[in-house]
């Protein structure tokens, strides 16, 4: 008895993994033509300087309008599309367009663009973010480069030399979900980072959780021992931006401030004077 509903749990799996791997192929599919058939987009997220008020940049996050399916999270077409090596040409895709469109702004803002794994150990990368700056006009200081430290681990000697290499081209990188990966600790020591970015799982509830609020107080106090700002990821409420206020955090980027939207939904920041700009304290 116990042997046939085994077996029977086996099939079950066998069913749904092939699915699933199904599932999987047919978006890599689709992924391939997303491209050249004009399906991606970006949208950016403003990031806001806690002191001030002001925006100082925007998050660059990547958009794919599926045809028949809709709109395709990131989080479920980035590891397909990494898995295959198609983040190459998309990413680059999405290097090209973010720089592109900054450049376009009158005001200095800054811009994050999130980089994989398969990107930063693949061989033309440094050579690639090189051109892009060029040909775009960006002035590098304006670009950050946002990778978490997953995606260091596999080859941390050859990601030290990329990532060493892409700050003498004069842009930023910053620590990306912060917390979340196993050794983020040595990871601050061992690479050149410019800025953490604190996960959003420590900003959440972080007013009125006492584990919380203390974990993000010791990481603020890193990020001034080591003299590198502190941006805290998906801040919903006005009482975390409060706490994050409180506690000195340097930036903030989450809804409160605003949604990842189309960069025309911006123009006050991007493109208008500085007189439209919303403050988001008093
Ligand atoms: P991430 O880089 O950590 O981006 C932050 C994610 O949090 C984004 O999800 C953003 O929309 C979401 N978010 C921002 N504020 C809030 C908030 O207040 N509350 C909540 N609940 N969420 C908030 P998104 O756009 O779905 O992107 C998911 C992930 O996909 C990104 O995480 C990044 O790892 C990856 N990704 C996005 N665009 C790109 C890209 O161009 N290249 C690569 N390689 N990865 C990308
Ligand atoms: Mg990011
Ligand atoms: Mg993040
Ligand atoms: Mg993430």
């Amino acid at each position: 008895r116990a042997k046939s509903d085994g077996r029977g749990t086996y099939r079950f799996f066998e069913a749904r993994m092939g699915a699933e791997v199904r599932e999987r192929r047919l978006l890599e599919h689709d992924l391939r033509h997303a491209v050249a058939r004009r399906e991606l987009e970006l949208v950016y997220q403003p990031q806001t300087e806690i002191g001030s008020g002001e925006v100082i940049g925007f998050e660059a996050l990547l958009r794919w309008r599926h045809p028949e399916r809709g709109h395709v999270s990131p989080a479920v077409f980035v590891p397909i599309a990494e898995e295959s090596d198609l983040i190459l040409q998309i990413g680059e895709w999405v290097l090209r367009e973010a720089c592109r469109e900054a450049a376009s702004w009158p005001r200095p803002l800054s811009v994050a663009v999130n980089v994989s794994a398969v990107q930063i150990h693949g061989p033309r990368f440094v050579g690639l973010v090189h051109e892009v700056l060029l040909q775009s006009g960006l002035a590098p200081h304006r670009l950050e480069v946002e990778v978490t430290e997953t995606a260091l681990i596999s080859d941390p000697n050859r990601a030290l030399l990329t990532l060493r290499q892409l700050r003498a081209l004069g842009l930023r990188i910053a620590m990306d979900d912060f917390g979340t990966g196993y050794s983020s600790l040595s990871n601050l020591r061992s690479f050149p980072f410019d800025k953490i970015k604190i996960d959003s799982s420590f900003v959440r509830s972080v007013d009125s959780n006492e584990q919380t609020a203390a974990i993000m107080r010791s990481v603020l106090g890193l990020g001034r021992g080591l003299g590198l700002p502190v941006l805290a990821e998906g801040v919903e409420t006005a009482a975390e931006l409060g706490f994050l206020a409180a506690e000195r955090c340097h930036a903030a980027q989450g809804y409160l401030m605003g949604r990842p939207s189309p960069i025309g939904h911006f123009s006050t920041h991007t493109h208008g004077s500085s007189a439209g700009a919303e403050k988001i304290r008093a």
